[in-house]
């Protein structure tokens, strides 16, 4: 079996969600639930080793428009959120981060070493990221204080705009050149970012917004849960201009099992084929080589295909990749090695 580590899932939305409603995210992750996608033993039942969690304030009301009759569709934009209660939120989230640590459920990784080390001891190797930064404000004060509570990666935005620059819509077919990039305060996040030594995640950023990191970051470029748009013309998907820098830069994409960017028509749809994922794979290990491509399933995030299901159906896409020709030296470096290599990179790491 193939050890996995992932770009990017949403399972502390859901033990957020199900604390909130008095679960204890402790045993939820720790025991297993039917429910959503990743816990303690599907994960190990499926060869998830671990990946980047994210903290997510979720939107209110967020509706995907039902496609006319031509397959197209356009969710407006979630509206701008205020970063009270935002902050609120993204701190309850690292508070169960951090039980889940103390307890033992996961390691909360602050380091590649850490992610080996829980890696090999069969324990959840978890990395804190923020997926829009509603919880930081234009003084950048907390970003010290969720980087001491373990913070390793964060998405200056998610699709809606806020002070730090502007988000891409759920939309096909539709251009990532959406809008606006970075504002001041956004080149001033990327800037503290790398003096910290946290991930810069270019998932859900405009076009221009990708440009405005690429000529101010000094990290390779990472798109940790983003596709081809040259096959899935989803405006959250990659160009083949935005993959060219990606490899210049050694940087890499973490391929989205979301069936809307995995399939031609762009759909949320479960029926989507293994082969779907694969020829997104093919295609972008064309276009940056393999040591540019992972991945990020969006798992507890996404509608993601029935053949994988869950954390615990993971290895199906592993052995559709084997059968699709990738030996085992390339399977290490996309289900893993790649991530250890970037994130290396990004947090200063001595080589
Ligand atoms: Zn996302």
């Amino acid at each position: 079996m193939q050890a996995v580590f992932d770009g990017h899932n949403d399972v502390l939305l859901r033990l957020w969600s199900n604390a909130r409603k008095g679960a204890d995210p402790v045993l939820e992750f720790s025991q297993g639930t039917a429910e959503g996608h990743i816990d303690g033993p599907r994960a190990r039942q499926g060869g998830l080793a671990g990946g980047l969690s994210a903290i997510y304030i979720p939107s209110n009301h967020l509706v995907l428009k039902t496609p006319d009759e031509n397959g197209h569709y356009a969710t407006p934009l979630s509206e701008p959120l205020e970063r009270q209660p935002s902050l609120d939120v993204a701190l309850e989230f690292a508070a169960i981060a951090l039980r889940l640590d103390r307890a033992g459920a996961w390691k909360l990784c602050r380091s590649t070493q850490d992610i080996r080390t829980a890696m090999e001891a069969g324990v959840f190797a978890a990395v804190l990221h923020m997926e829009g930064c509603e919880a930081i404000g234009p003084e950048l004060t907390e970003l010290e204080t969720f980087y001491a509570a373990g913070l390793r990666s964060l998405g200056p935005v998610w699709s809606r705009n806020n002070i730090f620059g502007h988000g891409v819509p759920f939309a096909y077919p539709m251009s990532p050149d959406t809008g606006p990039g970075l504002t001041d305060a956004g080149f001033e996040l990327v800037r503290s970012c790398n003096r910290l030594g946290i991930l810069v995640d270019l998932a859900h950023i405009t076009e221009k917004g990708f440009w405005d990191v690429a000529r101010t970051t000094d990290q390779p470029l990472i798109a940790s849960h983003s596709n081809a748009h040259a096959l899935t013309a989803v405006a959250r998907n990659l160009t083949d201009r935005q993959m060219d820098a990606i490899r210049e830069s050694r940087g890499l994409a973490g391929l989205n099992y979301a069936t809307t960017m995995l399939r031609p028509d762009g759909l949320e749809n479960a029926k989507t084929p293994l082969s779907d994922m694969v020829r997104h794979i093919d295609y972008m290990v064309e276009r940056m080589g393999i040591d540019c491509v992972a991945l990020g399933s969006d798992f507890d995030g996404a509608t993601i295909p029935e053949d994988i299901s869950d954390a615990a159906g993971n290895q199906s896409l592993i052995a559709a990749l084997k059968g699709a020709g990738y030996g085992d030296a390339e399977l290490a470096k996309l289900c893993r090695d790649n991530w250890l290599r970037v994130l290396a990179l990004a947090w200063h790491e001595a080589p």
